[in-house]
């Protein structure tokens, strides 16, 4: 089994408000973990060869790597790509529509409050550029805690709303928190995404084997550190996808399930 990190990144600023710092990654910091990525031998392939192989297509080659950025956040467009632009290296940027900045939805309101989120025209920028747009629903909710037309809404809107403005077909979806169940994997799948990221327990590798619908990922938070980063790229430290879901990810669901039942949702943030 080939093992294929695939590495999921939030913001990447010095500054960011106090629910979203575990999740932001400083751009200094962000440089380094390039740099070891590509010290490490690693080589970062599009999602979509992944995907590909995942799907039966040709394998991926050893060594390969993904970058994954979730929600939409300014600095994407004005840290992220031109680093990644400068090594040639492909990633996958997952939009929160309802979260972009012309929903005029980011000043104390809606999903990510106090934060600056990329406008659509940036998108386009980005889809144009070579940045693959995936989608990452509407709102942002806890789908697996939602009834299925109310994730049929989140799911399928979404992509209409990104295709719509991209003039073009998109594939890649990210489930928000990276929490789904079988219906919901169901409903993405009908809604006609091919493929979609998850977050399996805090993190985990990908690997040849893995589940299209759900691929691992690793999440890379402000704590991070040099060495457990280094030893993710060497295909340590995290355990390897696919696994069966275990009785926590059950319990955790029925528990935020309930609390969504008597509103007073659990809050996740942000992933
Ligand atoms: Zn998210």
């Amino acid at each position: 089994m080939s093992v294929v990190p695939v590495f999921l990144y939030h913001a990447v600023s010095d500054r960011s408000p106090s629910w979203l710092a575990r999740f932001t990654v400083g751009p200094r910091t962000f440089v380094e973990q390039l740099d070891m990525i590509a010290d490490s031998g690693l080589r970062v392939i599009p999602l979509r060869q992944l995907v590909a192989a995942l799907l039966g297509g040709p394998a991926v080659p050893p060594r390969s790597a993904v970058l994954t950025f979730d929600d939409g956040y300014a600095d994407f467009a004005s840290t992220v790509a031109p680093l990644l632009a400068a090594r040639g290296l492909p990633s996958t940027l997952y939009v929160t529509t309802g979260a972009l900045r012309d929903a005029g939805r980011t000043s104390g309101r809606g999903p990510f409050p106090s934060v600056a989120t990329l406008s659509w025209d940036q998108v386009k920028e980005l889809d144009a550029a070579g940045v693959e747009i995936g989608g990452h629903t509407t709102t942002h909710p806890q789908l697996d805690t939602l009834s299925r037309r109310s994730v049929r809404e989140e799911v399928a809107g979404c992509k209409r709303r990104i295709e719509d403005e991209l003039g073009h077909r998109v594939d890649s979806f990210a489930y928000p928190h990276g929490y789904s169940s079988r219906t919901v994997r169901t409903l993405v799948r009908e809604a006609g995404w091919t493929s979609a990221a998850a977050i399996r327990g805090a993190s985990a590798f990908s690997s040849d084997q893995d589940d299209p619908m759900r691929f691992a990922r690793l999440m890379v938070q402000a704590d991070i550190g040099r060495d457990r980063f280094a030893r993710w790229t060497s295909g340590e430290g995290a355990p390897v996808a696919p696994f069966s879901e275990g009785l926590m990810t059950r319990g955790w669901r029925a528990y935020r399930r309930a609390r969504a039942v008597t509103g007073r949702p659990y809050r996740a943030l942000p992933a």
